[in-house]
């Protein structure tokens, strides 16, 4: 039987996030997690989560959180928003800004989620090609538009833009609010947030996922000036007062206070990223003529063999890695930066297979 409450279903084609392989063998290089552990002080702070913490609502203000983050950025506690990972934090804003008729503009080879929320929440889009380096084209957004998104570093490419590029692009679009998406610019980019107080149309955010080894806390924010967050907020209460959960809130916090953990980090995954350049550009793969990944992960194509097959072989090895089979983008693995040791896991592997393909 076919009832017609199947003609209100809201059709939506999801995002699919990368393989979650459970195998204890593998090597995860697949969705840009950390390979390096939270602060100590993270993980104290949760082991010490108690019966009052949990019994108890969350404080729906998140206000320990978000005075943490304030601190830590310089701003006023009223310029931040906290949302369950920066998926949660996007999302919000797109339901919170993009609501006009006019198109939303963000990059055709860019985080996928994008058009995936645009499709959801019925926003009008449009795809801007990047250049055939893959590089940002900032005319493409000099135009009428409802609203504007992107991620800088860009993902999946790695991709840097300067600051005055971006500068422009908001500039240029007073009318319409301009998301930057930094979830990767702590690994070697010059961020926008100094821009904040000067436009009231920017808005900035950020995630504990990557650079703060908490992916599977889920933790994400935003900082623009007082309005926007004050919008979202409106949003996130007509929805659910209780985004955030008590041992997110205080391991968030946690994470903030030790400074010289992450910073050590951080340079692990750098030395280790233009370390894997050279590696990898001796076994034959090369980086978009854009130039070259400031994230944690390199975006490159091998010279004679489609990277799906590299991508597959991998895989039956147990080493994920990430493959697009998109327009533009077929011919391209995205690997994560991993701990040095999982590095020549993958370098030996690649060696096996290019010469087991190569005829
Ligand atoms: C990983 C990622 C996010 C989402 O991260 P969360 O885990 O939800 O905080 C957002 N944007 C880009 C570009 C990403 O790569």
């Amino acid at each position: 039987m076919n009832g017609n409450w199947r003609d209100n279903i809201r059709r939506v084609a999801p995002y699919v996030p990368g393989e979650q392989t459970m195998s204890p063998r593998a090597v995860k290089l697949n969705t840009n997690e950390n390979p390096y552990p939270p602060a100590p002080e993270v993980l104290q702070v949760i082991r010490e989560s108690n019966d009052e913490g949990l019994r108890k609502y969350p404080d729906p203000d998140c206000r320990q959180l978000i005075h943490a983050l304030a601190d830590y950025h310089g701003v006023k506690p009223s310029q931040v928003f906290v949302g369950v990972g920066s998926d949660d934090v996007l999302a919000m804003a797109f339901m919170t800004f993009f609501c006009g008729s006019q198109p939303v503009l963000f990059p055709d080879i860019s985080y996928a989620f994008y058009e995936v929320w645009a499709e959801m929440l019925r926003i009008p889009y449009r795809k801007q090609p990047l250049d055939d380096g893959f590089r940002l084209k900032k005319e493409d957004y000099f135009q009428k538009n409802g609203g504007i998104v992107f991620p800088n570093p860009n993902a999946p490419t790695g991709l840097l833009e300067p600051v005055s590029a971006i500068e422009e692009i908001v500039a240029a679009n007073p009318e319409s609010v301009v998301i930057i998406d930094e979830a990767y610019i702590d690994f070697g980019g010059e961020s926008v947030l100094s821009l904040v107080d000067k436009y009231d149309n920017l808005l900035v955010t950020r995630t504990y996922s990557k650079s703060r080894s908490l992916a599977g806390m889920r933790i994400g924010y935003a900082i623009g000036q007082e309005e926007l967050i004050s919008s979202m907020l409106d949003v996130r209460n007509s929805y659910n007062s209780y985004t955030m959960n008590q041992t997110a809130l205080a391991a968030g916090t946690a994470a903030l206070a030790d400074e010289s953990y992450f910073r050590e980090t951080l340079s692990k995954i750098i030395r280790t990223r233009e370390d894997a350049k050279e590696r990898m550009r001796k076994l034959g793969f090369s980086a978009p003529v854009g130039g070259e990944s400031f994230s944690n992960f390199l975006f490159l194509a091998h010279e004679s063999v489609p990277a799906g097959l590299i991508f597959q072989k991998l895989r039956e090895r147990e080493i994920f890695v990430r493959y697009f089979n998109k327009p533009r983008i077929d011919n391209y693995l995205r690997i994560t930066i991993g701990t040095p040791e999982q590095m020549e896991i993958l370098y030996d592997n690649l060696r096996e297979i290019l010469k087991e393909t190569e005829v």
